[in-house]
């Protein structure tokens, strides 16, 4: 199965990194909605939220820290940011493989 994000994880397609752990990475967006738009997202292929396993708590853990991380590095801890989980059709996820958006930058506004 060709999955986008695998491939990226893979290097097998460039992307714009701005982190790297042994567990995720994180890439800048290819259409940014926000001036910083970042996905956040694990090695390891898991389709969505909804394909969550018990032993995957760690993972998810380890996601959001690194999205705490990348605010102090990016310096948007005190104006705020955004992160978030499209799951499935309704939220609009296009690639079926987990990631976390990160958005900050300016004042973002909630549909
Ligand atoms: P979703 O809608 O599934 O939650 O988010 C997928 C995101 O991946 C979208 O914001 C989209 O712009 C981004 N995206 C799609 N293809 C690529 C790509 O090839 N490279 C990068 N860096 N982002 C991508
Ligand atoms: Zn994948």
């Amino acid at each position: 199965m060709a999955c986008l994000f695998c491939q990226i994880v893979k290097k097998q397609i460039p992307a714009q990194k701005v982190f790297e752990s042994d567990i995720a990475i994180a890439i800048k967006d290819i259409q940014p909605k926000a001036p910083i738009h970042l996905l956040i997202i694990p090695k390891k292929h898991i389709s969505s939220v909804s394909a969550l396993r018990e032993k995957d708590k760690t993972l998810v853990g380890e996601l959001v820290l690194i999205a705490q991380k990348l605010a102090r590095k990016l310096k948007v801890e005190k104006e705020g940011y955004r992160l978030i989980f499209n799951v499935g059709k309704n939220a609009g996820q296009t690639i079926n493989h987990l990631h976390l958006h990160f958005l900050a930058g300016k004042k973002l506004s909630f549909a």
